[in-house]
């Protein structure tokens, strides 16, 4: 990294590709914005959006929002009034806890979602085009980066590990102290981690 910013010193190829990797999230940013801006919402309205459709129902609630946009509660109750007064979502009790008022999408809120997904398609097009080895490869090297980001605790985390497609239970009985594994990321989990919620989260089919 030392050389990074030298415009004398040779860029290594993890230099370059991590510069890449920068202006990718520049690019990423940029474009939620302008999707959002085009139909009249907030980059944070928009991550909520996107978290009312993909959450699981008991972590739907006000402070799992303020964990999804890492605000206050305070904060994430505004972006849901926000929300509300447009029509696109709704508080009501969680069915299997009376006591908790979870938030969801409305029929509008459905509809806006949807008109905003796809805003990845070109890049997936993108990717699907390399040839399978090299798709591997930037695969690999993804799980490492979230791997670095996860430990330095600079992802948040949401869904839990036990539920997850990625989640290999007791598959290193010779570790005790992190006998789990993640296959998404191909690390050895401890149990405290499990109970942790993930964004990389899939759940389970069956
Ligand atoms: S992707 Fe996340 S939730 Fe799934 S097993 Fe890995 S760490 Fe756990």
């Amino acid at each position: 990294m030392a050389t990074f910013f030298d415009p004398r010193a040779r860029i290594t190829p993890s230099a370059q590709a991590l510069i890449g990797l920068y202006r990718l999230a520049q690019g990423l940013q940029h474009r939620l914005r302008q999707r959002g801006q085009a139909r009249g919402l907030s980059p944070a309205q928009v991550q909520a959006l996107l978290f009312l459709r993909y959450a699981r129902p008991g972590v739907r609630t006000i402070g799992g929002l303020a964990q999804r946009l890492g605000c206050t509660a305070a904060t994430a109750s505004e972006v849901a009034d926000a929300l509300e007064r447009k029509g696109l979502l709704q508080r009501h009790p969680w069915e299997e806890d009376q006591r908790v008022i979870t938030l969801s999408l409305t029929p509008a809120g459905e509809q806006e979602i949807t008109a905003l997904e796809g805003w990845l398609d070109d890049l997936e097009t993108t990717l699907a085009a390399l040839p399978p080895a090299q798709q591997q490869a930037l695969l690999t090297a993804v799980q490492a980066l979230v791997r670095t980001l996860q430990q330095a605790g600079d992802v948040v985390v949401y869904e839990m590990c036990w539920g997850c497609q990625f989640f290999r239970p007791y598959a290193h009985p010779e570790t005790p102290q992190t006998p789990h594994h993640c296959a998404f990321v191909d690390t050895p989990l401890s149990d405290p981690y499990t109970y942790l919620e993930c964004p990389d989260f899939i759940p389970r089919s069956t």
